[in-house]
């Protein structure tokens, strides 16, 4: 008897869990408008997969665990990504960067240490681009990771995007990925905008730049300070660098913007000094970023890892510890000054 309360307590735990990340990602994925802070939805994105790890039975194929991103919404034509834009796990502390190097090293059934491409984790709205004969196409976000919307027309307005390749040799058909986000300063002084013409203001960089580019009619687009970083191909149809951080090289070479922090390191330790090194530097960059990722050099290394769910088992992010936090708003008192200005102050 017990135990089956214990079983239908763990159900309707995962189902209720289920439910509020449903709600979460809908405002934060479809309306641009998240409701809680992202340490507080990672931390019932965790539980719910840490009790699906335990009890995988319980695993749907509609579990958010099992998906990435949302829907994309209605307005944008619908763009099918060739090859599916997935999420990244995840780690938190260098344990678990070393286990996830064990997992790597095991599967690769190597005890050779490997080498990493490390970056930066811009937190933006991932694209893809793609460039036919080196002339942008197409782009698209990711949506749900198979379909995503066209926001070709908005992407043209971003100057340091191009809208053809530099040089010469880039494949007939190139998908470049990429993370599209507003600078600190740019978030600052549209905000400061909004707040003089009395309209909304927005969360953070991450939410101001997903909802510059998803706008139905790109002149407000235009108007709005959003840059990108490409990290990454999708479908090539020629041939590239055998590894990551060849591929970013020849990316550039051909206009494409990438991160100046990017850095080789072989083996976990140098992982880990990367991570804090740029996580002091943190706050002198002038872009949000949520973390470092590390990819497998050796894309031949990337193939034989493959794929789970929603992620390359050949990656991870490494997540920073949080800077923002939601909580319950008390009381406000207002101080009264010396001089009879007066101040709220939030308890
Ligand atoms: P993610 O943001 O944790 O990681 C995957 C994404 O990182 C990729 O899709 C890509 O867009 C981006 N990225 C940035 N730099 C990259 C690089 N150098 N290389 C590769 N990818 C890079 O995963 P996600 O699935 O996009 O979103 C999940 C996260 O979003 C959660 O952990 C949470 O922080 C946040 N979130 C928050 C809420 C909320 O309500 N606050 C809701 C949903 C999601």
């Amino acid at each position: 008897m017990i135990q089956i309360d214990k079983k239908l307590q763990r159900e309707e735990k995962v189902e209720v869990l289920r439910e509020r990340i449903q709600e979460l990602n809908f405002h934060y994925y479809v309306k641009d408008d998240p409701t809680v802070s992202d340490a507080a939805y990672d931390k019932l994105f965790n539980e719910l997969r840490k009790i699906e790890e335990e009890y995988p039975q319980l695993i749907t194929a509609d579990s958010p665990t099992q998906r990435v991103g949302a829907q994309p919404i209605e307005g944008f034509t619908q763009v099918s990504h060739r090859i599916p834009m997935l999420s990244l796990g995840n780690v938190f502390n260098d344990e678990e960067l070393v286990e996830f190097d064990r997992r790597v090293r095991d599967r690769l059934e190597s005890e050779r240490v490997v080498e990493y491409a490390c970056e930066p984790k811009i937190d933006g709205v991932a694209v893809s681009l793609l460039y036919i004969d080196g002339k942008l196409s197409l782009a698209s976000t990711r949506g749900d990771g198979s379909v995503g919307e066209n926001v070709t027309e908005n992407v043209r307005t971003i100057d340091s995007i191009p809208l053809h390749l530099r040089g010469q040799g880039y494949p007939h058909q190139l998908e470049v990925r990429g993370e599209i986000f507003m600078s600190k300063q740019g978030f600052a002084q549209l905000n400061q905008r909004a707040l003089a013409q009395s309209e909304k203001v927005f969360v953070n960089p991450r939410n101001a730049a997903a909802g510059s580019l998803r706008q139905l009619d790109p002149r407000i687009t235009a108007k709005r300070p959003l840059d990108i970083f490409c990290y990454s191909v999708g479908y090539v149809d020629g041939e590239l660098p055998v590894t990551q951080s060849g591929i970013l090289s020849q990316l550039q070479e051909w206009g494409l913007k990438i991160n100046p922090e990017i850095k080789v390191t072989i083996g976990p330790e140098e992982c880990a000094a990367y991570c804090s090194d740029i996580l002091n530097r943190r706050e002198t960059l002038d872009y949000e970023i949520d973390g470092v990722v590390y990819k497998v050099n050796q894309l031949v290394l990337q193939q034989k890892l493959g794929f789970v769910s929603r992620a390359p088992r050949w990656a991870t992010a490494h997540k920073f510890p949080a800077q923002e936090e939601t909580t319950r708003l008390l009381e406000v008192e207002f101080q009264v000054g010396r001089t009879g200005a007066i101040t709220p102050v939030a308890r």
